[in-house]
C-alpha cells in the first residue's frame, strides 16, 4: 500500500496540488499516493480524523481550512505559530503537527526562481489577510530596508502590522514611498477588481509579484505599464508544495521542471 496523502479544501476540484504531489513523487521515486478531497464546510475536523483513521500520513488545506487546520494541530512549528494559520499537517502515532509552507515558498520561488534577493530591499504588501500574514515572518527573516502592507480595509492593515511591529494603513498611507518589490497578496484579481496602488509605488526596476495565477489581472497589468518586472503566483505554488514534500518525505523535489510541466 502506497503512503497516502491528500489536499483539504472545498471547493477543491480546481486544485493542482494532485497534479504537483504526483510529479514530485515520480522525479523522487516515493511510493505515495495523493488525492483531492472536498470536505464539508461544517466538518472539517471529521474529515482529517476519518482520512486519519484510514492511514492518512499528511495533508495539504487550502481555502477556506487554513485557520481551522491551525486550531486542529496539536503542535504548530514557529512560521505556523507566525501566520496564525496552517496549509500543511503530519499525521505520526497520535499527533498532528501543523506547518505553513506558504511563505518559504513565495520566498523561495523570488530568490531561487526569480533570481530576485529581499535582502535590502522595500517590500509592499498588499492585503491583510490569511495569505499576507502567512508571509510576513518569512519576508522579514529576509531582512528586507522595509516591509509596509497596504489593505482596503485600513484597520486590518494596521493590526497585522502592529502584530509584526511593521507600519501599515491604507493605499492613501502610502504617499510618496516606491517600492522594489511589491507582493499582491489580495484576492483582489480573481473578480478582475483594480487596486488602487499609485504608480509611484513601483520603483525603477521593481518587481511586482501576483499571488494569483492562471489570468492576467489588473495588478499585473499596473505594474506593467509602470515597467515592472511581472511575476504570478503559480512558483509559489509549487514551491510551498515543495516545501511540504520535504517535510513528508525528507526529500527536496526539484521544482524547475514541474513549474515547467504546469505552464
Ligand atoms: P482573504 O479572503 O483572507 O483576504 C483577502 C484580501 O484581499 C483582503 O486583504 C481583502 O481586503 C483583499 N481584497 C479582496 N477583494 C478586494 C478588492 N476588490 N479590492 C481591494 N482589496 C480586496 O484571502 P487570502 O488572504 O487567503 O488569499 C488572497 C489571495 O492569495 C487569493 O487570491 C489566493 O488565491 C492567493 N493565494 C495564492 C497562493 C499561491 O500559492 N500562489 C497561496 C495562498 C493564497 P479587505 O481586508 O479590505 O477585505
Amino acid at each position: 500500500m502506497p503512503d497516502r496523502y491528500a489536499v483539504f479544501g472545498n471547493p477543491i476540484a480546481h486544485s493542482k496540488s494532485p497534479r504537483i504531489h504526483a510529479l514530485f513523487a515520480a522525479q523522487t521515486r516515493q511510493d505515495m499516493r495523493y488525492d483531492a478531497i472536498l470536505a464539508p464546510l461544517d466538518d472539517f475536523a471529521t474529515a482529517i480524523n476519518q482520512f486519519v483513521a484510514a492511514g492518512g500520513r499528511g495533508a495539504n488545506v487550502t481555502v477556506p481550512f487554513k485557520e481551522e487546520a491551525f486550531k486542529l494541530a496539536t503542535t504548530l512549528t514557529p512560521r505556523a505559530q507566525a501566520a496564525g494559520a496552517v496549509n500543511t499537517l503530519s499525521f505520526h502515532e497520535g499527533t498532528i503537527s501543523g506547518d505553513n509552507t506558504d511563505g518559504a515558498g513565495l520566498v523561495r520561488d523570488l530568490k531561487a526562481n526569480l533570481g530576485f534577493d529581499l535582502a535590502a530591499r522595500r517590500i509592499l504588501l498588499l492585503g491583510a489577510g490569511g495569505a499576507a500574514r502567512g508571509i510576513i515572518l518569512p519576508l522579514l527573516e529576509e531582512h528586507p530596508a522595509t516591509l509596509i502592507i497596504a489593505n482596503r480595509t485600513a484597520a486590518k492593515a494596521k493590526e497585522l502590522a502592529a502584530a509584526f511591529g511593521i507600519a501599515g494603513g491604507g493605499f492613501e498611507a502610502l504617499a510618496g514611498q516606491a517600492f522594489d518589490v511589491v507582493i499582491n497578496a489580495t484576492s483582489a484579481g480573481l473578480s478582475d477588481a483594480v487596486l488602487p496602488v499609485p504608480t509611484f509605488a513601483f520603483a525603477p526596476g521593481c518587481l511586482a509579484y501576483e499571488m494569483v495565477y492562471g489570468r492576467e489581472t489588473p495588478f499585473m497589468q499596473q505594474a506593467r505599464a509602470a515597467g515592472c518586472r511581472v511575476a504570478d503566483g503559480l512558483g509559489m505554488l509549487v514551491e510551498q508544495a515543495a516545501e511540504a514534500f520535504y517535510a513528508w518525505r525528507g526529500v527536496r523535489p526539484e521544482s524547475g521542471p514541474v513549474l515547467a510541466a504546469l505552464r
